[in-house]
């Protein structure tokens, strides 16, 4: 497979690919944009079936923080990290401190945060050689520390949003949703839904954080495979990504899709798709930003945690804009979100608002 004819491949600006023998890492940094900032996007440390599956989830990922990044309205270009895993080479800090020496070497164009297989601890170890890295322990009242929080709270609002967008009501008192994933941000999410009276129904491959959800609020339980295609309002989907195509959206049972995962749709086309079956979609970038604005905050050394509640709470202002003009054109969702994140960038951050 070549680079610049894949199909993922998105004027990127830099490819980096990175091996460092003595701890095992084995890297790949996509820098998609800079025009906005410095490429801002956490790193993922996942076993990929492929070399070539790693790179198609760092090209796809950082493409997807330059649109999210643009939309969050943040000094903050799109970049994306992936570390590929293997049982060989297990998590050390010498494999971040390596990590984080690639970072240093970019000189700024990539600033890193945690993303799904890594935490906050991980991300000290990367600090240790790279000042271009956020995410880290929170001091005081100032912005940072695990972006997730942050995140779910952007989803909750953003439900709440759809909600009232799709079935007219102001309230989540009683409304189902199904919650694919309780991990960082899925957990978090799960709690803010139920203080709001929502009833959740979960799935998780990993026992014990379906335990802790269990221990902790009234969920009902269902299987993995079996979560996508809940008769609900809402469908959260917080693990991974891809799971909305021609295949699953026909067997979808939900009214609404909104959730954290990144890269919900496997091609833009299936945008288009969920219409057809009068699914409403919050765009995965739109709705999720609250994270990479807790990052940006911590990484600007700006403000507090305050600050990061305001900005996250203008995630649903942006999703009821989108709405409004889904429902006024008939174009989906996501082509209208992408479309507004590329004029952002081509006017250097000024365009502020969905309806141009
Ligand atoms: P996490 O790893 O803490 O949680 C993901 C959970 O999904 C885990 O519990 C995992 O076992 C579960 N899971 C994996 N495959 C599953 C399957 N097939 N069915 C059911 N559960 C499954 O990750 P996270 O930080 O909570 O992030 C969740 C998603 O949100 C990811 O796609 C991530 O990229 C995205 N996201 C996270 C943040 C953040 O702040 N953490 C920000 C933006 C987007």
């Amino acid at each position: 497979m070549g680079v610049f004819d894949h199909p993922e491949f998105d004027q990127h600006e830099s490819l980096h690919f990175v091996q460092d023998s003595a701890s095992g890492l084995k890297s790949i940094i996509a820098i998609h944009s800079t025009a906005l900032g410095p490429a801002a996007g956490g790193c993922r440390r996942w076993q990929y079936a492929s070399d070539a599956d790693a790179l198609t989830d760092a090209l796809r990922l950082s493409r997807g923080m330059t649109y999210k990044n643009a939309i969050a309205g943040l000094k903050f270009g799109g970049g994306k990290a992936v570390i590929l895993a293997a049982d060989a080479t297990p998590k050390s800090p010498e494999l971040f401190r390596a990590f984080g020496r690639a970072v240093e070497g970019l000189n700024g164009r990539y600033v890193t945060a945690e993303d799904v297989g890594c935490t906050v601890e991980d991300m000290r170890y990367v600090n240790e050689v790279t000042g271009y890295v956020s995410g880290l322990p929170q001091s005081g009242d100032s912005a940072g520390g695990d972006p997730s929080p942050m995140t779910a709270l952007g989803v909750f609002l953003g439900i709440q949003s759809a909600v009232k967008a799709r079935l007219g009501a102001d309230s989540l008192q009683g409304v189902s949703v199904a919650v694919q994933g309780v991990g960082h941000v899925g957990l978090n999410l799960c709690r803010l839904l139920h203080d709001a009276g929502a009833k959740l129904t979960v799935a998780d491959v990993n026992r014990e954080h379906l335990q802790q959800a269990r221990d902790e609020l009234p969920v009902t339980e269902v299987a993995p495979n079996e979560l996508l295609y809940s008769t609900v309002d809402v469908l959260a989907p917080c693990a991974l990504g891809n799971i909305l195509t021609s295949v699953t959206i026909p067997k979808l049972r939900a009214r609404i899709v909104a959730g954290a995962a990144n890269n919900q749709l496997a091609t833009p086309e299936d945008g288009a798709r969920l219409i057809e079956h009068d699914i409403l979609y919050a765009p995965d970038y739109v709705i999720n930003a609250g994270g990479i604005i807790n990052v940006a905050h911590e990484y600007y050394g700006d403000s507090s945690e305050e600050h990061v509640r305001a900005d996250v709470a203008q995630i649903p202002g942006r999703l009821d804009e989108i709405f409004a003009k889904a429902e006024a054109t008939g174009q989906p969702t996501n082509i209208l979100a992408d479309a507004w994140a590329r004029r952002i960038v081509a006017s250097g951050g000024s365009e502020s608002t969905v309806a141009a």
